[in-house]
């Protein structure tokens, strides 16, 4: 069957492969008479389901052993309050805000913690961030919050920032929901990281959380306990009914990127080498193009989220709905921002990029650009 690219931002496309399995799993999973939706997260099958999936998780993003997966509900916005719960013990919170969700995380911590903006890139409108170098820290937060990926504002941190190397020894949380599993990850960098399952790891409902095993155990009494982060992970994330669906596809999901291959490469190196070439040839389009323009600094650019806008605002609509006629589904851009924006996940192959690509210069109807 031969599908339209789906651009989206999240939720977003899934692998084939893992759609076409989880449809032929649907009614009976593995001959048990059942299928995942309608298991007992403790019987034996869900369970090695769960335990697949943490193991595949571990491996493929090589997450050490002193940090605990815990798989959650909530999403990205839940966990800009279940972090500070868990991590600010009430006190100061470093922010830096590079775009909408930071935006968003610094915002919420208000409700539980002193939240201070080290850094902002607004000034710039969000077209890059500060260099960490400029950041101005406090002498002693209980963590430093950034969103490694901003997916509205298509921003990305292709390092992470080195804090010790700043002289701050707190933890680093990222909020990675948007590029999470396209990249390999420095742990050594980490304390925390959170992100929704929707865009490159499976369907929404679904929340991953890593997280360095000295930071659990401190969470404000306020805290939900289902969102404690302490007894998620002594009751293996099973405290309260966990998305058993987002689970099982996380984990079909994880099993195909282990199958990727790039030359000598495998899993997330074969992906990330993957994405730069995908984002790469889209970036150079745009560039060379006189139709299309995409304002962020080089340096910061999103692999993952690209708005990109018409020169010609006035041609988004028929823009869209030729896209939409081509094949090319959900480039509508963020409503903060306008434009278009594409997102060039995992599950985005190289040819949906060529095939968008080829549809830009022609794609307003061509005499509307009599020059080109
Ligand atoms: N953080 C980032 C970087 C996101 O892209 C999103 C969703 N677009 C969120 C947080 C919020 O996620 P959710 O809607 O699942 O709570």
């Amino acid at each position: 069957m031969n599908r339209p690219f789906n651009f989206s931002a999240g939720p977003a496309a899934i692998p084939e492969e893992v759609l076409q399995q989880a449809a032929a799993e649907m009614l009976d999973w593995h001959g048990c008479g059942m299928g995942v939706m309608e298991m007992s997260h403790r019987g034996k099958e869900f369970i090695s389901i769960y335990e697949t999936a943490e193991a595949d998780v571990r491996e493929l993003l090589a997450i050490p052993a002193h940090f605990k997966i815990l798989f959650m509900q909530g999403g990205g916005i839940a966990e800009n309050a279940i972090v500070p719960m868990n991590l600010s013990r009430a006190g100061v919170v470093d922010f830096v805000v590079t775009g909408s969700w930071s935006q968003k995380s610094f915002k919420e911590a208000a409700k539980y913690a002193q939240p201070h903006l080290a850094a902002s890139g607004k000034d710039s409108g969000f077209t890059r961030p500060v260099a960490p170098k400029d950041w101005q820290l406090s002498s002693n937060p209980a963590y430093v919050h950034i969103c490694s990926n901003e997916t509205i504002d298509g921003v990305e941190f292709h390092e992470l920032p080195d804090l010790r190397a700043l002289g701050c020894d707190a933890p680093l949380v990222i909020d990675f929901s948007s590029h999470v599993a396209s990249r390999p990850v420095d742990w050594s960098r980490v304390g925390l990281a959170f992100g929704g399952a929707q865009k490159n790891i499976g369907p929404a409902g679904l929340t991953i959380v890593v997280v360095r095993e000295d930071l659990l155990g401190h969470a404000l009494p306020i805290t939900p306990s289902a969102f404690d982060f302490k007894t998620v992970a002594d009751n293996h994330s099973m405290f309260n009914t966990p998305p058993t669906w987002g689970i099982y596809m996380a984990g079909l999901t994880f099993q195909w990127l282990k199958r990727q291959r790039e030359g000598e490469l495998t899993g997330i190196a074969a992906m990330e080498q993957r994405n730069i070439a995908k984002a790469q040839r889209f970036y150079d389009y745009v560039d060379g193009s006189q139709l299309y323009v995409n304002a962020i600094d080089p340096a910061w650019r999103s692999r993952m989220n690209i708005p990109f806008q018409l020169r010609d605002a006035s041609r988004n609509e028929a823009f869209l709905a030729g896209a939409k006629a081509a094949g090319l589904l959900q480039l509508k851009g963020h409503k903060s921002v306008g434009g278009m924006r594409a997102s060039l996940y995992n599950a985005m192959p190289m040819a949906g990029v060529q095939a968008l690509i080829a549809f830009m210069p022609q794609g307003l109807g061509g005499n509307l650009y009599p020059e080109l």
